[in-house]
Formats: C-alpha cells, sequence, structure tokens
C-alpha cells in the first residue's frame, strides 16, 4: 500500500508540473498571437499616412528647391523610403507567418524565380565589382506556391549575398532536383556569419554582431520572412558560414507532383 501510495504522489506531482507547463505555453501562445496583431495592426495603420509623406515629398521636390532645403528633403526622402521599406517588411512578415493566411498554390519554375532575382541584383553586383554566377540544372523545377512569395524568398538572400560581399566577391546561384526536393543554393565568398550569429539569424530584427555587416543598412527581417515563405511551403532553410570566408544559404522545397 505504502508504494502504491508513493506511485500515485509522484503521478499527481508529474501531473501538475505538465499543467503548470501547459499553461506557460498557453500564455506564451497567447502573447505571440498579440504581439502578431499588434505589429499588422500598427504597420497597416503607418502605411497610409506614409504614403501621403512620400506623395508630398515628391509635389516638394518638384517646386524647385533652393540647395540648403534640397538636402532637408533628400534626407526626408531617405528616412521616408526606410519607413517604408520596415512597414512593408513587417506587413509581410506578419502575412507570411500567420497560420491562417491561405497560401495558393500554383506551379512555378523556379528556374524563372532565379530569373527575376537576377535581374534586380545584376547592377548592383556589377557596380560592385561582383560576379554572378548561376548554374541551374537542365528541366523544369517545378515546385507548387506562390510565385510572389517564392520571389521574395530568393530574392532577400540574393541581395543579402550581394549585401555582404565585399567587391571582387562572387554570389554563386544553383539550383537542382534531388529526389522529391528542389534544392536552391545561394552561396558568397562574402562577411560570413559567427556560429554564435548563425543561432539567431532566422529571428525578426535580428542583425549580426559583426561591425562590418552592421555598417550595411538593413531591418533585421528579410532572413525571418524567408524562413517563414519556406515554412508554408513546407521547405525549409540551411546555413554554413565561417566568418571572413563567406557564406551559403540552402533552400530545400518539395517538388511538384508530376
Ligand atoms: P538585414 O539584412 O535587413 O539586416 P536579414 O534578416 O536579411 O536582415 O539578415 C540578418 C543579418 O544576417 C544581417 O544583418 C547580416 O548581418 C546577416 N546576414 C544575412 N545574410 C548574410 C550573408 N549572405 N553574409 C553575411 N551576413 C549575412
Amino acid at each position: 500500500a505504502l508504494e502504491i501510495g508513493h506511485d500515485l504522489g509522484a503521478a499527481l506531482t508529474t501531473a501538475r508540473a505538465l499543467e503548470r507547463e501547459r499553461a506557460v505555453v498557453r500564455e506564451l501562445q497567447q502573447l505571440d498571437d498579440y504581439r502578431s496583431h499588434l505589429i499588422a495592426t500598427l504597420s497597416h495603420e503607418l502605411r497610409t499616412p506614409l504614403t501621403v509623406i512620400s506623395g508630398n515629398l515628391e509635389l516638394l521636390g518638384a517646386h524647385g528647391l533652393d540647395a540648403e532645403a534640397e538636402r532637408f528633403h533628400a534626407a526626408m526622402t531617405r528616412g521616408t523610403l526606410r519607413m517604408q521599406k520596415v512597414v512593408d517588411d513587417l506587413l509581410l512578415l506578419a502575412r507570411v507567418s500567420h497560420p491562417q493566411h491561405p497560401l495558393v498554390r500554383t506551379p512555378v519554375d523556379l528556374r524563372a524565380v532565379v530569373d527575376d532575382v537576377t535581374m534586380l541584383v545584376e547592377s548592383t553586383a556589377r557596380s560592385k565589382g561582383l560576379t554572378l554566377a548561376i548554374e541551374l540544372e537542365d528541366g523544369p523545377l517545378l515546385v507548387l506556391g506562390d510565385l510572389g512569395e517564392l520571389d521574395r524568398l530568393l530574392g532577400n538572400l540574393v541581395s543579402n549575398a550581394v549585401k555582404y560581399t565585399p567587391a571582387g566577391g562572387q554570389v554563386r546561384i544553383t539550383a537542382r532536383r534531388d529526389e522529391d526536393d528542389v534544392v536552391v543554393r545561394v552561396a558568397d565568398t562574402g562577411l560570413g556569419i559567427s556560429e554564435e550569429d548563425q543561432a539567431g539569424l532566422f529571428s525578426a530584427f535580428f542583425r549580426t554582431t559583426n561591425p562590418a555587416a552592421l555598417s550595411e543598412s538593413g531591418t533585421g527581417l528579410g532572413l525571418a520572412i524567408v524562413a517563414s515563405i519556406a515554412e508554408r511551403h513546407a521547405g525549409r532553410v540551411d546555413v554554413e558560414s565561417r566568418l571572413g570566408e563567406g557564406t551559403t544559404f540552402t533552400v530545400t522545397l518539395p517538388v511538384a507532383g508530376e
């Protein structure tokens, strides 16, 4: 009887501990929902006044400003553009990380996505003296997903590679089939990311501690968006990097059924 009593006592303690843990998880989930809701609402509310500001700045710019006013105008325009980028990224992150936000899937050929993205970064890469190498396996590289989101996923990785690779370096984009997946790699010979920094890389607002990377402007939202988009396409993103040598991001997405 003593032993049974002891077992019962132990079971009760475990049950109470489990219940406490569940309550903490529920509370964290509620906080997380509240945070997402707050971010989505705030960024939505900020969008309209920002459009008013940028529209009026444009009108003001056409008024023939003197040199000093021109400087103020340029500073305000830069600030507004930056704010618009943060708000747009926040809205996108809220959308793609919300499980209830539906993903409309159509067959997307990743070779078209690579083409779109390459076109966008080509001139920046050239003006920085970077080599862009593209190697795509023959045949379609089809996945089921949202073209706009997949453009953003790859666009963020490739524009980071260009941004964080010093002049004279190389950015290489490869894509191939691997059994039931399509694997896209974005590799650069840039600054690299320390092991410590790799741990937080995909969290919103994360920026590395590397001073050379911090001198580039950024919001720390790009990779959080990348991770959320990959996740909702049933894929994943992995990173391999060595400080001072370069970084490779690997995106794995399930191939569209033939
Ligand atoms: P952002 O570039 O706007 O700061 P991201 O979420 O895209 O935000 O990236 C987070 C951080 O990860 C960056 O601040 C940068 O320090 C680091 N990072 C991302 N991509 C690379 C890369 N290819 N090489 C080196 N560091 C990178």
